[in-house]
């Protein structure tokens, strides 16, 4: 049997209401995985050692680093998903900016917070045995991931674009036919194109595929009128670091 548990850092909690999602198929899985720690579950906490971690969110704070840590030593694989997870999510926007000028205006006591400079993925931290993207990560992606695991193989996750995606669907392609901005040819495939099949523009919220262009898709934005200021704007979303070179 294997033990899973599932770890919350600095996030929203979306990425494990997929994995909530999931219930059907993990269900079928029970005779084989064992889920002994998963706060967002109401499940009981097991202490000890794990097979399996799946973390969700970002490190923001000093105990955080040290919890990651500790997750990484009490567990045999460490899978990190989602875009915090993955990226440092949206909060990583702080880290173009000074965090105590963010917390000077949110907080009224803004002595009593104690934050880090910067959002970061896991994998700045300790080493992660797989990444899985997305804001959420898509269903289907996720429980690969976890199958793969279970049998001890490479999960076998799509590293093409959404444009791969959009053209399977059969979608007239916005940017050509309309002019809208998509960050489809930069983005990681996942979503099944969800934004381009609804006519409007990918905002990247699976991040960066495996070999983005992203100087050259900003270049053709810029020519086809996008002020410099909304393409920073657009690649900085979901994926704020991760696509610094827009
Ligand atoms: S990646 Fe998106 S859905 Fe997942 S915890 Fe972060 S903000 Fe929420
Ligand atoms: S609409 Fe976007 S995702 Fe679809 S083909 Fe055009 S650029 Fe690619």
């Amino acid at each position: 049997m294997t033990s899973l548990a599932v770890w919350k850092f600095a996030s929203c909690d979306g990425c494990q209401l997929s994995l909530l999602d999931c219930e059907d198929e993990l269900l079928e899985l029970a005779g084989r995985l064992d889920i002994a720690y998963f706060l967002e579950a109401g499940l009981a906490r097991v202490e000890g050692e794990y097979d399996l971690s799946i973390v969700e969110g970002s490190i923001t704070t000093a105990e955080d680093a040290e919890r990651i840590r500790e997750v990484r030593a009490r567990s045999r694989r460490v899978i990190s998903i989602g875009a915090c997870a993955t990226a440092g999510g949206i909060q990583a926007l702080r880290n173009f900016a000074d965090v105590d000028d963010f917390v000077s205006i949110v907080y009224a006591s803004p002595q009593y917070i104690s934050t880090l400079q910067d959002s970061t993925a896991p994998g700045d931290h300790i080493a992660v045995d797989f990444e899985l993207h997305g804001c959420p990560p898509d269903k289907g992606q996720l429980l690969e991931v976890i199958s793969a695991f279970l049998n001890e193989r490479k999960p076998q996750i799509a590293a093409h674009s959404v444009c791969i995606e959009c053209k399977r669907a059969g979608n007239v392609c916005v940017m050509v036919a309309h002019g809208t901005p998509c960050l489809g040819p930069v983005t990681h495939a996942g979503c099944g194109a969800l934004c381009p099949s609804y006519h409007r523009g990918c905002y990247g919220c699976f991040g960066p595929m495996e070999t983005p262009n992203t100087g050259s898709l900003a270049t053709w934005m810029a020519q086809h009128g996008l002020p410099e200021r909304d393409v920073v704007r657009l690649h900085r979303t979901f994926y704020a670091t991760a696509f610094d070179d827009g």
